[in-house]
C-alpha cells in the first residue's frame, strides 16, 4: 500500500515539531515536508527534526504543495495563519487536520463550504487527546443532571489564544446536551472585575496561563449536596500524537468537514 504523503504547517512551532516526528516514525506515512516561515530555507532534518531530512522548510503553503504534491496537510500553527493556509489546501485538494484553535463559527461555516464545492474533506479538532475527547463526552452526559457548571482551562503560558477551544467546545456540547441554560446566579457585589470569568450558557469559563502545566482542564458540576469533577490532564504533548495519527489516516476516507475527533473514535 502507498504512503500517505503529510505536509505539516508550523513545523518549527512546539506542536509541529512533534506531529512531523510522528509522521516520520510512522510506516505507513510519509513526511513530504513542511512550512514554517520563520525557518524557511532550513533543512527540516537538522533545524527541526533530530536527524537529517534532505528536505528544505518552505515559506508558504501554496509553494510546499507545488513542491512536494502533500495528499493531508496537518496544521499546527496560530488562529491568524490557519484560515490562509486551509483556503490555500482545500484549493488544491489536499485534505486538512487541523489543530490549530482560535477559528470561529464563521471560519467554520467556510472551511465546511469550501470542502464540500472542492470535495476535500477536513477534520477540525480543538483536541486530539483522546482522554480530553472523553472528558467532553462525558461532560456533555452530565450535564443534563446538574444545575451548575464551571469550566477551568490551564494551559502553557506560551498559548495565544483565551479560552481554549476545548473549553469553549466542551461548554457547547453541555449546553446542546442540557437544552437549557445552567444556572449562574450573579453576586451582589462584584469587588475585582472579570472575577467570575466568561459564561457560555451560564457555564462558567475560567482560562489560565502558566508554565509548568501542558493543557489541562476541569468540568465541576454542581447539585443538592453534591459536586462531581471531571478532570483531564496532560503531561506531555504526546498526548495528542495518536489522535493526530488517527485523523490524518482517516481523512481522505471523510466526506467535507468534520469536526472533532469523536466520529473517528466511535
Ligand atoms: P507554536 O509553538 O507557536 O507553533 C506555531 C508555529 O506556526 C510557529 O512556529 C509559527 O511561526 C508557525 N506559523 C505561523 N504562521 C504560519 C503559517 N502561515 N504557516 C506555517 N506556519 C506558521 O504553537 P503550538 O504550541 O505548536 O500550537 C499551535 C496551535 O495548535 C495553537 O493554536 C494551539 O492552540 C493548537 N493546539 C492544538 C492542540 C489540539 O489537540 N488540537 C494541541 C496543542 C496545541 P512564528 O512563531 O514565527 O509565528
Amino acid at each position: 500500500m502507498d504512503r500517505i504523503r503529510v505536509l505539516v504547517a508550523g513545523v518549527g512551532g512546539r506542536m509541529g515539531r512533534l506531529v512531523a516526528e510522528t509522521v516520520r516514525a510512522a510506516p505507513d506515512l510519509l513526511l513530504v515536508g513542511g512550512v514554517d516561515p520563520a525557518y524557511a530555507g532550513a533543512d527540516l532534518g537538522e533545524k527541526i527534526l533530530s536527524q537529517r531530512s534532505g528536505m528544505r522548510v518552505d515559506s508558504d503553503v501554496s509553494s510546499a504543495i507545488t513542491r512536494c504534491s502533500p495528499q493531508v496537510m496537518v496544521d499546527f500553527t496560530a488562529p491568524d495563519a490557519v484560515m490562509g493556509n486551509l483556503r490555500e489546501a482545500v484549493a488544491r485538494k489536499v485534505a486538512c487536520v487541523v489543530g490549530t484553535t482560535g477559528l470561529t463559527a464563521g471560519d467554520l461555516e467556510e472551511v465546511g463550504r469550501l470542502c464540500a464545492e472542492q470535495a476535500t474533506p477536513a477534520i477540525v479538532a480543538p483536541n486530539f487527546s483522546v482522554g480530553a475527547c472523553l472528558m467532553m463526552r462525558f461532560a456533555a452526559e452530565a450535564a443534563a443532571r446538574f444545575e451548575y457548571a464551571q469550566i477551568m482551562e490551564f494551559h502553557h503560558a506560551g498559548k495565544k489564544d483565551a479560552p481554549s477551544g476545548t473549553a469553549l467546545v466542551t461548554a457547547e456540547r453541555m449546553a446542546r446536551a442540557r437544552g437549557a441554560d445552567m444556572k449562574a446566579p450573579p453576586p451582589e457585589r462584584l469587588t475585582l472585575e472579570g472575577v467570575m470569568g466568561g459564561q457560555v450558557a451560564g457555564i462558567g469559563l475560567h482560562a489560565a496561563r502558566m508554565d509548568g502545566v501542558v493543557a489541562d482542564q476541569h468540568v465541576v458540576f454542581g447539585g443538592p449536596g453534591e459536586t462531581l469533577t471531571i478532570e483531564h490532564r496532560t503531561t506531555s504533548r504526546e498526548c495528542f500524537m495518536p489522535g493526530v495519527l488517527i485523523a490524518v489516516r482517516h481523512v481522505l476516507e471523510q466526506e467535507g468537514l468534520v469536526l472533532g475527533l469523536e466520529k473517528l473514535l466511535a
